[in-house]
Formats: C-alpha cells, sequence, structure tokens
C-alpha cells in the first residue's frame, strides 16, 4: 500500500504550531510509516509538491509570497488543515491591522528607530511586500477542517492527523479539529 503524502507550511506565524508537531515525538516514527513528509520547513524542500493528501497550514496571511504559497497549496492538496490559530483567525500575527497601513509601521521600525539606517528592506526577491491586512487563511483559500489552539496541543494534533489518515472523520472530535 502506498504511503500518503503529507505536507505542513508555515506562512505568517511564529513556528510555533510546528514546535507542537515535533512534540508529537515517537509518534513521528509511527507517522513516518504512515506518511511520507513531502514538504514542510523541517524539510527543507524549496517548491509545494503535486499529489499531496494532507497539508496542515501554520500562520496567517500576510504578505504576498504567502498568497502564493497558498494558493499552490490549495492547488495541490486534497485537504487543507488551517493549523493553529494564526491560520483559523489571524491571532498574534493580524495585531498590525488595527495599525493600518504597513508602511507606517515598517517606517516606525526601519527609519524612525534609532539603531536602524533608516532603510526599509525592499530588496526584490527577499523581502516580499506585506499585505494592507493580515488575513486568516480561510479568507485566501478554500479550507478543509479548522485545528485550532496556540499552538494546537501535541495530542490534538496527533489524533486529527491520525484520523485524517485514516480517512475515518468519526475519530475527530469538535475539540480536535473542526471541518469547514
Ligand atoms: Fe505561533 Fe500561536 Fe500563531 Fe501557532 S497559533 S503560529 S503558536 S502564535
Amino acid at each position: 500500500m502506498s504511503k500518503a503524502r503529507l505536507a505542513t507550511a508555515w506562512l505568517g506565524g511564529c513556528s510555533g504550531c510546528h514546535m507542537s508537531f515535533l512534540d508529537m515525538d515517537e509518534w513521528l516514527f509511527e507517522l513516518a510509516d504512515l506518511a511520507d513528509l513531502v514538504y514542510s520547513p523541517i524539510a527543507d524542500v524549496k517548491v509545494f509538491p503535486p499529489d499531496v493528501d494532507i497539508t496542515l497550514v501554520e500562520g496567517a496571511v500576510a504578505n504576498e509570497d504567502n498568497v502564493e504559497l497558498a494558493r499552490e497549496i490549495r492547488a495541490n492538496s486534497k485537504v487543507v488543515v488551517s493549523f493553529g490559530d494564526c491560520a483559523v483567525t489571524g491571532n498574534v500575527t493580524a495585531m498590525r491591522n488595527p495599525l493600518g497601513d504597513p508602511l507606517g509601521i515598517l517606517e516606525a521600525v526601519y527609519v524612525n528607530a534609532p539603531d536602524r539606517n533608516g532603510v526599509i528592506p525592499a530588496e526584490p526577491g527577499i523581502v516580499p511586500p506585506l499585505l494592507p491586512q493580515v488575513q486568516p487563511l480561510h479568507k485566501v483559500i478554500k479550507v478543509d477542517a479548522y485545528l485550532p489552539g496556540c499552538p494546537p496541543p501535541a495530542d490534538r494534533i496527533q489524533r486529527a492527523v491520525e484520523a485524517l489518515l485514516a480517512g475515518d472523520p468519526s475519530r475527530i472530535t469538535g475539540e480536535d479539529i473542526r471541518f469547514g
């Protein structure tokens, strides 16, 4: 039997959701028997691959690179999971939204701050332009399931991933994951 193809992606988040994923500890060995991790910040794959069965997406959509990756994920994944509160609601990443135009924030940090050289980093291909407002993932692409928490605890991630890999949503409680 061929293994499932699993991916995890990191958009505008702190990586805490991925740290919680790694906290599944020994179960990661069992996961390796069930699925190939075909894309992830912990696998250092550069291009999102085709034919992915399940993708966990950490983080909100904060810049143009996030939008591009989110669309690639949607086009190449059967099941997209909004993974953690930043993806589900915007959460910490969206705390800049009430401050308005992100250019004003960048000027405050890079131009007006006394320990900077007065230049907003803007090298093409290195610093992606910020979106005017941070968005939760489902505002940008269709999301199939939501795994809330900041971060979601490892045991809940395990139960949700196990059930999704088994194709058995009845094993998932409302606390673990919600379907969109
Ligand atoms: Fe970090 Fe919490 Fe956001 Fe996950 S949900 S990326 S742990 S701030």
